[in-house]
C-alpha cells in the first residue's frame, strides 16, 4: 500500500506537475514533470520515503542522503543537476535537470555501435564529467550506459550517483557496480581506488560504443569475471591503432599502472582533431 502513489497530473508542493514515467532503476522511479513556476520541464526521481512505514532502519535513508549530498557538490555541464529535494510522507523526490534526449545508447546504429568520431565526441564529454567529479572528491562507481543520458541539445549528462562515494583518503571495499563494467580490483576484494574504477568503466563504455558489444563477456558469469580479472579483450578489426592503444591503457587490469582521467585527456586518440571541435577540451 502506498508504494505506487505518484500519478500523472498530481502536483507536488503546488509547483511540479507530474507527467509520465521516464525510467526506473533499482532504487527509484523517474518521472517527467513540469515546473509550473518557470514553465520548464524537469525530471523527478522518486524514492519510497524510508521513514515511512514501520520502524525504518532499512539503511536506505543513508543512501538517499548520500546521493543528495553528492549531487549538491556537483555543478558541471555534463552532470545532471539537482534543483531541490521534496519529501512527502511516503516519498522523497529529487527535482533534477531533465535529460530530454534519453539514453546515450539510443544513438547507436543498427549494428549497435557508432563511428569512432562520434564515440570520441561523447567519450570526451564523459571524461570531462568524470575528471570534474574526481576533482571534487566524488566517485561515481556505476558508470554504464543506463546512467549516461542526453539533454535536449544532445549533450551527455552523467546521472545516478546512487552508488557514489565521497573521498576520505581510504581505499574502498564495497562491492558495487554492474558485472560487465566492474574493474578487476573490485573482484579481488583487496580495497580499491574509486577513481581508477571509474576510469575502467569509462573504458568499457568507450569499447561498447565503438564496437557494438562488450569487451568482457561470457555466458558464464565466472568466465566473464576471469576475462576482466586478466584484462583479456580483443578489439574489433575496425578500431584505429590509436583507439586500441588508449583502450590498452584504460582497461589495464593493474590499477596502479592504469591511465587516469588526466592521462586520457592527453592521449592522441582523445585529442585527435580537438582544435576543430569548438574547444571541447
Ligand atoms: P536508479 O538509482 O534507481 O538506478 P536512475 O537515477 O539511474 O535510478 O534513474 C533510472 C532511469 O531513469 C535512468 O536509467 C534513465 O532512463 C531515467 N532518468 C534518470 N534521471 C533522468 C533525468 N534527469 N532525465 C531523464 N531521464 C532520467
Ligand atoms: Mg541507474
Amino acid at each position: 500500500a502506498g508504494v505506487e502513489s505518484a500519478a500523472p497530473g498530481q502536483v507536488l508542493l503546488g509547483r511540479y506537475e507530474l507527467g509520465g514515467l521516464l525510467g526506473r532503476g533499482a532504487s527509484a522511479k523517474v518521472y517527467l514533470a513540469k515546473d509550473l513556476l518557470t514553465g520548464r520541464d524537469v525530471a523527478i526521481k522518486s524514492f519510497p520515503n524510508p521513514r515511512a512505514g514501520g520502524g525504518g532502519g532499512t539503511g536506505r535513508e543513508g543512501t538517499i542522503e548520500r546521493e543528495a549530498a553528492i549531487l549538491r557538490r556537483l555543478r558541471h555541464r555534463h552532470v545532471v543537476r539537482l534543483h531541490e529535494i521534496l519529501a512527502t510522507r511516503k516519498k522523497v523526490h529529487f527535482v533534477l535537470d531533465l535529460a530530454a534526449g534519453g539514453e546515450l545508447f539510443s544513438l547507436v546504429d543498427s549494428s549497435g555501435r557508432m563511428t569512432e568520431d562520434l564515440a570520441r565526441h561523447y567519450f570526451r564529454q564523459l571524461v570531462s564529467a568524470v575528471r570534474y567529479c574526481h576533482s571534487r572528491g566524488v566517485y561515481h562507481r556505476d558508470i554504464k550506459p543506463e546512467n549516461l543520458l542526453l539533454d535536449g541539445a544532445g549533450d551527455l549528462k552523467v546521472a545516478d550517483f546512487g552508488l557514489g562515494a565521497v573521498a576520505d583518503g581510504n581505499l574502498r571495499h564495497t562491492m558495487c557496480g554492474t558485472p560487465a563494467y566492474v574493474a578487476p580490483e573490485i573482484l579481488s576484494k583487496q580495497g580499491y581506488d574509486p577513481a581508477k574504477v571509474d576510469v575502467w568503466s569509462c573504458g568499457v563504455v568507450l569499447f561498447v560504443l565503438a564496437a557494438g558489444y562488450l569487451p568482457f563477456n561470457d555466458a558464464s558469469l565466472i568466465n566473464m569475471y576471469r576475462k576482466i580479472y586478466a584484462g583479456r579483450f580483443r578489439c574489433p578489426g575496425w578500431f584505429s591503432p590509436e583507439l586500441r592503444h588508449l583502450l590498452r591503457h584504460v582497461l589495464n587490469p593493474n590499477p596502479a599502472a592504469r591511465i587516469d582521467a588526466d592521462g586520457i585527456m592527453e592521449h592522441p586518440w582523445f585529442r585527435h582533431g580537438a582544435a576543430e571541435d569548438g574547444g571541447e577540451l
